[in-house]
């Protein structure tokens, strides 16, 4: 048993009720309320939180656990001001590689570049020609590749595009170098996997490091067979201090094909669930792969891309739901949208009971028509959202929209009013995996950076339904309301005691907030003790 005291605990139960004391015993919740209510034994484990806030232990509904282990493997590209910056970060590190060794990273993006143009090959020629190198885009849906690498798939002038791919040529037929969407698959499925010693341990790192942040857990959309095999190596040896409730990524059909036939999975003492599956209907704002309606207004011919066949889109919808999995789809366009509702509509008609018990999911959510905002609640569809993509794009993103349709972008607001809640994430490392990033984009709509234009400011979320947003209404989202989101009785005791008061404190102050001891299922697997005054007092 383990006593925490002393303490402002939002337990975030049904009441909203606060305690200054709480009773930990085998992992989960036995007591929530006043310390002259109950009786602790001597010897028993007792720490004083000299008055700290506590919050249930933060989940990211959107985060790529494996993507964020690979990144630290990898060369981080992210920030960089110019391609040629790039270019010559990539021309260092081919002088520590053997000829003909990939160089794999991730993290450019175009929009902080002068000109904002797209990077080609040439760039990337110049600086390492004997190695294959591929650059993800920071938001997964490009890579950026040279010759090397274009050889390594095969990837010629007469590559037809994928469905929902496109391997982007210049005016005379020749592959510039850039794959967009399911084009990167052509360079992805030649690049090697890193050995499985190195990923275990950088898994482990990405697990510190989303502790260090505050969180608690995730919902990892899109989880590969490769990945889960690590996950279960580091559950059995008792180095997985986290939960992750896993979406299967329908477009790994290997992974697909072995959970399609042995049904969800619970690994460990619920560390890990896999019971969801996810699919991408399009591709993104940040490289125009985001399916509209209307074109983009800063580039009239296109309207982006849809990454699946409608009809495609609905049968592997039916056939997951039958078998008991979650549906999550990414969709960020409007168009998009409309089609994954649709689909979702018609899935619900196939199979009403078990579709609707499923609580379907739609990943990001981003821009939607305003038709379709009232039909989530009506169809009991869960938007999955963002809040720091709405504060990172806002710079740019009315230049691909315009200002009509940005009525309906990053709509929070619009959709809580419907009834609907929304579940909270930050898609990290596309962004940061700190929640206090999240909550504080939810609540101010502005960038962390000090400037100080709000953003839409009618759409949003007050401090409590942001603080729901990354814990109980998270819970609802992975069915897992029964053990998480609150830390009412019965519950697992996941829980953060934090530097700072998420409700009480000046609003600029909750980005900075992180967590002093961070318990998962009552044991400790974070703590600050530089800055952490609590002491354990018997
Ligand atoms: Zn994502």
């Amino acid at each position: 048993m383990t006593v925490l005291t002393n303490a402002r605990i939002y337990t975030l139960d049904a009441a909203g009720s606060i305690a200054d004391t709480l009773v930990v015993r085998d992992g989960r919740v036995a007591y929530a309320g006043r310390r002259g209510d109950v009786s602790v034994p001597a010897g028993e484990r007792v720490l004083d939180l000299g008055g700290r806030a506590v919050l249930p232990g933060l989940v990211d509904a959107h985060g790529h656990l494996m993507y964020l282990a690979r990144g630290r493997l990898t060369l981080d590209v992210g920030g960089f001001t110019s391609e040629e910056a790039i270019a010559s970060r990539v021309g260092e590190t081919a002088a520590t590689v053997a000829p003909g060794g990939w160089i794999s990273g991730r993290g450019w993006d175009q929009n902080l570049w002068p000109g904002a143009q797209f990077p080609t090959r040439a760039s990337l020629d110049r600086a390492a020609p004997r190695h294959p190198v591929a650059l993800v885009r920071i938001d997964g849906h490009a890579t950026w590749v040279n010759s090397a690498a274009l050889r390594e798939g095969d990837i010629t002038r007469q590559t037809a595009d994928p469905t929902g791919g496109i391997v982007v040529k210049d005016a005379v037929g020749e592959p510039t170098g850039l794959l967009i969407d399911t084009a990167q698959r052509l360079v992805q499925r030649a690049e090697p996997m890193p050995p499985e010693e190195r990923f275990d341990q950088a898994v482990r790192e990405a697990i510190a490091e989303c502790l260090a942040a505050g969180l608690t857990g995730l919902h990892e959309m899109g989880v590969t067979l490769f990945a889960i095999a690590a996950y279960r190596r580091l559950v059995e040896r008792g180095q997985f201090p986290f939960r992750n409730s896993a979406a299967v990524a329908a477009r790994s059909e290997e992974t697909w094909d072995y959970y399609r036939e042995r049904g969800p999975e619970i690994i460990g003492d619920g560390q890990i669930v896999v019971r969801a599956f996810k699919l991408l209907s399009d591709g993104a704002l940040g490289s125009r792969g985001a399916a509209l309606h209307s074109p983009y207004c800063d580039d009239p011919d296109n309207r982006g891309l849809l990454l699946i066949p409608p009809e495609e889109l609905e049968r592997l919808t039916v056939e997951a739901m039958a078998r008991g999995f979650q549906v999550c789809v990414h969709a960020i366009g409007d168009r998009a949208n409309t089609l994954t509702l649709d689909t979702i509509e018609r899935a619900m008609a196939r199979l009403p009971g078990e579709a609707r018990a499923s609580r379907p999911r739609v990943e990001h959510a981003q821009i939607l028509a305003e038709s379709d905002i009232p039909r989530f609640r009506a169809l009991g569809v869960l938007p999955s959202m963002q809040a720091t993509h709405c504060t990172s794009d806002m710079a740019w993103a009315v230049d691909r929209l315009g200002p009509e349709r940005l009525k309906g972008a990053y709509a929070w607001r619009s959709l809580l009013d419907t009834g609907v809640t929304i579940a909270g994430g930050s898609d990290f490392p596309v962004e940061n995996p700190n929640p206090f990033h999240g909550i504080y984009a939810s609540v101010a709509r502005r960038p962390r950076n000090g400037d100080d234009r709000g953003w839409q400011p009618e759409q949003r979320m007050t401090r409590e339904e942001a603080v729901q947003s990354f814990t109980a209404w998270n819970a609802h989202a992975s069915h897992q309301e029964a053990d998480l989101g609150s830390l009412a009785p019965g519950k697992r005791a996941d829980l953060i005691v934090c530097s700072d008061d998420v409700f009480a404190c000046p609003e600029e102050r909750i980005a900075e907030i992180h967590p002093l001891l961070t318990m998962i299922g009552g044991e400790v697997v974070h703590q600050r003790r530089e800055d952490w005054p609590c002491a354990e007092a018997g």
